[in-house]
């Protein structure tokens, strides 16, 4: 799609009948205030509940902005947002969650930094309004996901960011089986910006997300970035085979020279069990790659679309 437009809105929904609402109410001022040409795409991604129903009230009421873009089940929110970015008119694309979390009178200040040239701006939660857990589990993988991959967003979790159309198009191109739009977003950037931006309880409705989603999504992150654990694992186990070699002989010379123990059976488990743990860590690796592989050659559709609303 060309770039016929300044502005476009990219939002994931998925179970937000109640935050829909509200979201309508506070977004469209600050969008109109801007005065600048602008659309919203908002993606159902098989939401469950009446969102979709709502999404409807809301393409009638501003049929001219409004575009829905209707899933025919739930694909998760990366690639809701994919599908999003293949059809923005704008020349600058924002991201934002359907909760209110992410405050849309922000926008303004995202736009503010493209127009001083930066080609993507993500927006940092100064205060996050999460429970503390989730707080620890960010703060660990963001610090395990920089080491590894060397990509660097200071806040993986929050989805106000902003991108110039350039980058939108490389994210689309490189059409991944698993996308993570934020680390796509920084690894095509040339001239990132990071800004504070607020961070609100959710205005309604539960999170979507729970610790096995969270554990997915950062493996999918590094996998998909970097063969480091990959490699991390054939060192260590050259180191673990080089030792065990070691053991082998000694306990080989020693079965010639002092004769056949009984008593050291034990130590000889624990350095079993542990070889053997190893081993399972390090199949568990090569299966999150061959997982990677298998679903890039598949080529399966990244979502599958019931229906479009939008005005031509
Ligand atoms: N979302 C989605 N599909 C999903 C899960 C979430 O489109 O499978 C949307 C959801 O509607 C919201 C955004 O992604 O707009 C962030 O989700 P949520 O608020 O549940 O995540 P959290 O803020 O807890 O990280
Ligand atoms: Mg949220």
């Amino acid at each position: 799609m060309p770039a016929t437009l300044y502005l476009s809105v990219v939002i994931p929904v998925y179970n937000e009948e109640k935050s829909l609402p509200l979201m309508y109410e506070r977004l469209f001022p600050v969008l109109d205030g801007i005065g600048k040409p602008y659309e919203v795409i908002f993606v159902n991604d098989g939401s469950r509940d009446r969102s979709q129903t709502v999404l409807e009230e809301l393409f009638h009421k501003r049929p001219d902005v409004i575009r829905v873009v209707q899933f025919m089940r739930n694909y998760g929110q990366h690639p809701a947002i994919i599908a999003g970015f293949e059809r923005v008119r704008g020349e600058v694309t924002v991201t934002l969650d359907c909760d209110l979390q992410n405050p849309p009178e922000d926008i303004p200040r995202l736009l503010q930094e493209i127009e001083d040239g930066h080609d993507v701006v993500h927006g940092c939660r100064a205060e996050r309004q999460d429970v503390a857990w989730r707080k620890a589990v960010s703060r660990l993988a963001n610090i395990i996901r920089e080491r590894i991959t060397h990509i660097r967003l200071r806040d993986q979790g929050s989805m106000l960011r902003a991108y110039r159309r350039e980058i939108i198009d490389q994210i689309v191109a490189s059409d991944e089986a698993t996308p993570f739009i934020p680390a796509q977003a920084q690894y095509f950037a040339s001239n990132p910006a990071e800004i504070d931006v607020g961070h609100e309880e959710r205005a309604a409705g539960v999170s979507n997300y729970n610790v096995y989603r969270l554990i997915r999504l950062n493996f999918d992150l590094v996998t998909s970035f970097s063969l480091v654990p990959l490699q991390l694992f054939t060192i260590a186990g050259m180191l673990l085979s080089a030792a065990s070699l070691l053991l082998v002989v000694y306990m080989m010379l020693r079965r010639i020279f002092i004769g056949p123990e009984a008593e050291g059976i034990f130590t000889l488990f624990a350095i079993l069990f542990l070889l053997v743990s190893v081993t399972m860590t390090g199949l568990g690796i090569v299966g999150e790659y061959v997982g990677r592989i298998y679903s890039e050659v598949r080529r399966r559709p990244r979502y599958t679309v019931k229906r479009v609303l939008e005005k031509l």
